[in-house]
């Protein structure tokens, strides 16, 4: 009989994309997705230590999953992912039923695993870096069970060299490795192939692509200080490829931030005008604390010149209140900046100290939460009030929106994003496929949405109801 799986997800893009991958690698071997968890045979916990309180949301859901796994002979769990790095045996100390306990290097040993541990001994298998072999090393490189068919993630790079202070993904995903570029553009041109019209460029910190090739290059004897190719190259190849309609990215980081990217930003027709660039504080000294690299004069420096030379750009941006040390002329200077900036919308977190991280030890200089929380409702304020005022000066244009699907509050309205990545909520007489192009007249605009009708139906979606599990790269 057909074994079936269930991949449960935890965290960012970057796990999202594990997870499709594991999914991918599953399919490869002739396992199906299973319809709800209770039917699944094998289920995947693909877990973050980013967010808060990820150990307790992960022993939780381990704890449920005790009796489910008791109730099957053939049943496997697996943890995957940063908390299964950065806890290593700890994962099986507390859940020793678990039957495969995989790191963040480790995902292309998905399938040979779950068979080493079909006879019922568990295995914990935690890679401390990369494998420098073509299918272990990128996500994008194995087989793929993608979770939309006309978008696609593609990897670019994996790991980070940056040591930001309150930040644990240096130390779960390992040293910054760029993918060769002709890989990348080989994938999303098979994307293209496939009908993906919309493409997300992943990594820690994409617009460092390309550093550790020339570094390489260099340490070879290329003493070409300008050694390609580099992020700018890449967007432009990856713009130029056919079919390819929208190309997006994420994170760049502001202090390796270049003019020849935004260059190529504007210059590429196909690249989104959409800038996600994370402040995380206004203050020098805490930014100083944070070891982030820019101050905030020089952050919005670099907005005002990404906004001069990309017609039409939206921002948004991460921030971070009461990091240890935070004073109230600290946080005055934050709010002084996200004014300034006028983001068009922004994750806004109160710090929480992770574990392993060079900031969970400054607990002298921690803010007092009471504190923390009433900086997070003042910041909140003015985040909110940019965004309206971004999304009203949106009202009476005519918008491109690749279809998302039915509005889930109500079945009436379609919902579709623009290339600035907002939602929209829109009125249309007709289903339009999902990934279909509209163009949509905005009407209205609230914090998180801006609302309107159908004015025309553009392209149709190209992609296969459903794409196959195949192996790229
Ligand atoms: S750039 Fe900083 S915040 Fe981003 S992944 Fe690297 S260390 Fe973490």
């Amino acid at each position: 009989m057909t074994r079936k799986y269930a991949v449960r997800t935890f965290g960012c893009q970057m796990n999202a994309h594990d997870s499709e991958r594991i999914a991918g690698l599953f399919e490869h071997e002739g396992m199906e997705r299973a319809a709800h968890e209770d039917e699944a045979d094998v289920i995947v916990l693909n877990t973050c230590c980013i967010r808060e309180n990820a150990d307790d949301k992960l022993y939780g859901t381990l704890g449920w999953l005790k009796p489910w796994k008791e109730a099957g002979i053939d049943r496997q769990i697996v943890v995957a992912g940063c908390l299964a790095q950065k806890d290593k045996e700890r994962v099986r100390e507390r859940a020793p039923f678990v039957d495969v306990v995989m790191g963040t290097h480790n995902v292309h040993r998905a399938v040979d695993l779950l068979k080493a541990t079909a006879g019922g001994a568990g295995i914990t298998e935690i890679f401390d870096e990369a494998v420098i072999d073509d299918h272990a090393l990128f996500p994008s490189a194995l087989p793929v069970r993608r979770e939309k068919s006309y978008n696609a993630w593609v990897t670019i790079q994996i790991g980070c060299d940056n040591t930001c202070t309150y930040c644990i993904v240096p130390s779960v995903r390992g040293a910054e490795i760029s993918r060769p570029f002709a890989d990348i553009v080989a994938e999303v041109t098979d994307l293209a192939a496939q009908g993906v019209t919309e493409v997300t460029l992943l990594g820690q910190n994409v617009n460092s692509y390309g550093r550790d090739l020339s570094l390489e290059q260099r340490r070879l004897g290329d003493h070409d200080v300008r050694v390609r190719p580099q992020f700018a190259d890449l967007l432009r190849s990856v713009g130029a490829v056919e079919g390819i309609r929208r190309v997006r990215f994420t994170s760049p980081h502001p202090k390796d931030m270049t003019t020849d990217v935004l260059h190529a930003m504007a210059e590429t027709p196909d690249v989104c005008e959409h800038l996600h660039y994370p402040l995380q504080s206004g203050s020098d000294r805490v930014l100083a604390l944070m070891h982030r690299g820019y101050t905030g004069a020089r952050y919005l420096e670099r907005l005002a010149e990404a906004r001069r030379i990309i017609h039409d750009l939206a921002v948004t941006t991460d921030i971070i209140v009461g990091f240890p040390g935070e004073t109230e002329a600290d946080f005055t200077a934050s709010l002084e900046v996200a004014a300034e900036a006028k983001f068009d919308s922004a994750y806004l977190f109160i710090y929480s100290p992770r574990e392993g991280t060079a900031a969970a030890e400054m607990t002298e200089h921690f803010v007092d939460p009471a504190v923390a929380g009433e900086r997070f409702d003042r910041m909140k304020v003015v985040l909110d009030r940019t965004a309206v005022l971004k999304h009203r000066e949106r009202i009476g244009r005519t918008e491109e929106v690749i279809v998302e699907g039915r509005n889930k509050r109500d079945e009436t309205m379609l919902t579709g994003r623009t290339r600035q990545n907002k939602l929209v909520h829109f009125a249309s007489n007709e289903m339009l496929r999902v990934g279909t192009y509209a163009q949509v007249l905005i009407t209205d605009a609230a914090r998180f949405h801006l609302s309107g009708h159908l004015v025309e139906v553009g392209d149709a979606p190209q992609h296969k109801v459903r794409l196959s599990v195949q192996a790229v790269g």
